[in-house]
């Protein structure tokens, strides 16, 4: 097999480019903004969102070797590698932070990864921090007899997934002024920024705290194109506590929305983006006749 060939990558028959919906809401009608979600959640069934448009490429890349990457414990990246293993016939590995949950029943994100066919191998929470120095990652793979694997990072950002991830910023192209995505490795905020036209700009809302995000944004800019592209910023006050962390404001705000667009808000990413830009646009951050395009990213866990 051609190696530019990933296993049946288009028997997927994902629904590309995404649709685009257009959503009437008070809150920025009443301030002259349109708001438009990418539904990128329509992707594909089980490869959702940005996780496809990142693990494409990299499917490709392996060319019909185990893929072995890393997550915690509900990661969603460990969700959909574990998907397109099972749908593609391919083998994965996942290394899950924690060696104390091998003793313990399976939550239900890696009970779905392992009925997917993926092989868990659990790890300390040290030697998991230090995945990425090359004798570690070393010891790792041989740990989990793994060493022919072709390695995803953690949240599945590389310079392919960056790459993959241009085609969101391509097909906003001449819909919106500001596309919008909530970040967690920011690896989708930096292909999206890549990819929209030079009149347009990208903002990203980290749902971490605290973190390197700008420094590992340009990073990931530099190893998928050799330096800075398009115009990008976060706002980084919409975090609320943290990763998978929520106020009652949020939840709030989340079944709210779900309620009024009949939309189902993906908790720990989406609903942070959305409650961001509701709180920017009530708070005059956007011009009258700005439009806005919000990732929908994901979708909740059912
Ligand atoms: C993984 C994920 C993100 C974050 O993507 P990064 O490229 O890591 O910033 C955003 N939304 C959803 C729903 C995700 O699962």
């Amino acid at each position: 097999m051609p190696s530019s060939d990933a296993p049946g990558l288009t028997t997927l028959r994902s629904q590309l480019p995404s649709p685009v919906q257009e959503i009437t809401d008070d809150r920025f009608t009443h301030r002259g903004i349109r708001l438009l979600l990418k539904r990128d959640d329509l992707i594909h069934p089980e490869l959702t969102g940005n996780k496809w448009r990142k693990l494409a490429p990299n499917l490709t890349a392996a060319a019909g070797r185990p893929i072995l990457t890393f997550g915690g414990a509900y990661s969603n990246h460990l969700r959909a590698t574990a998907a397109a293993g099972r749908l593609l016939g391919l083998p994965t590995i996942g290394v899950v932070r924690g060696q104390e949950l091998a003793d313990g029943p399976l939550n239900p994100s890696l009970s779905r990864c392992a009925a997917d066919g993926m092989r868990l191998h659990f790890t300390d929470r040290s030697t998991y921090r230090r995945k990425t120095e090359p004798e570690t990652l070393a010891a790792i793979l041989r740990a989990a007899d793994a060493e022919d694997a072709y390695v995803v990072p953690e949240g599945g950002s590389n310079a392919r997934a960056v790459h993959g991830c241009r085609s969101l910023g391509e097909e906003l192209r001449g819909h919106a002024d500001v596309a919008a995505v909530a970040c967690g490795t920011g690896g989708t905020l930096a292909g999206l920024a890549a990819g929209l036209a030079p009149d347009q700009r990208a903002l990203g809302i980290p749902v971490l705290k605290g973190g390197f995000l700008d420094a590992d944004i340009r990073a990931l800019q530099r190893e998928a194109f050799g330096g800075p592209r398009g115009t990008w910023s976060l706002d980084d006050r919409f975090h609320c506590g943290g990763y998978a962390r929520t106020t009652p404001e949020l939840d709030a705000f989340a079944d709210d929305f779900s309620d009024r667009h009949g939309l189902p808000v993906e908790r720990l990413y989406v609903a942070k983006l959305l409650y961001a830009l509701t709180t920017l646009t009530t708070e005059g951050a956007f011009r009258p006749g700005t439009t806005l395009a919000a990732a929908v990213t994901g979708r909740p866990l059912d």
